[in-house]
């Protein structure tokens, strides 16, 4: 049975105060919540302060990134032994953030998903189509595209060592969600075209979505059979929301256990 997880993405926030006021009220709150996974991905500078913050806790460390080479003279980039090095479990690739603003190639994304398996790190790979793709129909071709390009480097048992992400473009910080049965279509998508290569590995693979989940929907949202949580971007900056959403997760997870 796949657990269910719920991941923050910080993305360019914090402070070294406000990460502590954060997590001083997260992690606590969610060290009832057994059986679900909880985890945040934080700003590079923040990973020490926020190792240490969840050190015994039952929220794993997570990065936004991670450097598509292995070391050297690479200024500025951050390598996935670093990113073991200071104790993270996850790695996010191919945020459509970096996809659009930093011009990420599925072949850049492909490279550092390879660095994050080399590295024993689980990449977050996140997919999604824009809102021109969705309406001219090519959903599932978008989708196929970025999932083709990691297998095709990386090969499909790769994929047993990470999380995907459907992450709608059009819904990522814009307060306008898929709604559950259109998250839904895509991960059941995803899930039958990976199955028909293998049904196991496709079967055990979590996909989380993400674009906009609140309180208020991530309920309804992780109800849906093949969606197996959330990656929550500015609701995770937000305590009160965050808890709520995990412990949405932690409900969907006691129905799906109380119907096996
Ligand atoms: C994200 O950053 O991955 C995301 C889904 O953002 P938001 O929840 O703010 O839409």
């Amino acid at each position: 049975m796949r657990a269910k997880l719920v991941a923050g993405n910080w993305k360019m926030n914090g402070s070294l105060a406000s990460n502590q006021a954060l997590l001083e009220a997260v992690i606590p709150a969610l060290a009832p919540l057994a059986r679900a996974r909880f985890a945040v991905c934080v700003p590079f500078p923040y990973l020490a302060q926020v190792a240490q913050a969840l050190h015994g806790s039952n929220v794993a460390l997570g990065a936004q990134d991670v450097c598509q080479f292995e070391a050297g003279a690479y200024t500025g980039g951050v390598s996935g032994a670093m990113l073991a090095d200071l104790g993270c479990r996850y790695v996010i690739v191919g945020h459509s953030e970096r996809r659009t603003v930093f011009g990420e190639s599925d072949e850049i994304v492909a490279l550092k998903f390879a660095q994050a398996v080399k590295h024993r790190l689980t990449p977050i790979l996140c997919v999604g189509e824009t809102l021109a793709e969705r309406e001219s129909g090519v959903t599932e071709t978008v989708v196929a595209r970025q999932l083709d390009a990691v297998v095709e480097r990386c090969g499909l048992r790769a994929l047993a060592q990470c999380v995907l992400a459907y992450e709608p473009v059009w819904a990522i910080g814009t307060g306008k969600n898929a709604t559950p049965g259109q998250a839904q279509a895509v991960h059941a998508y995803i899930r039958a075209r990976l199955a028909a290569a293998d049904r196991r590995l496709a079967d055990e693979l979590a996909i989380l979505y993400g674009g906009s989940v609140k309180a208020a929907n991530a309920g309804e949202l992780f109800a849906m059979p093949d969606v197996d949580g959330g990656l929550i971007g500015g609701a995770s900056l937000a305590a009160g929301e965050f808890i709520a959403i995990c412990r949405a997760a932690l409900a969907a997870q006691e129905t799906v256990t109380a119907k096996a």
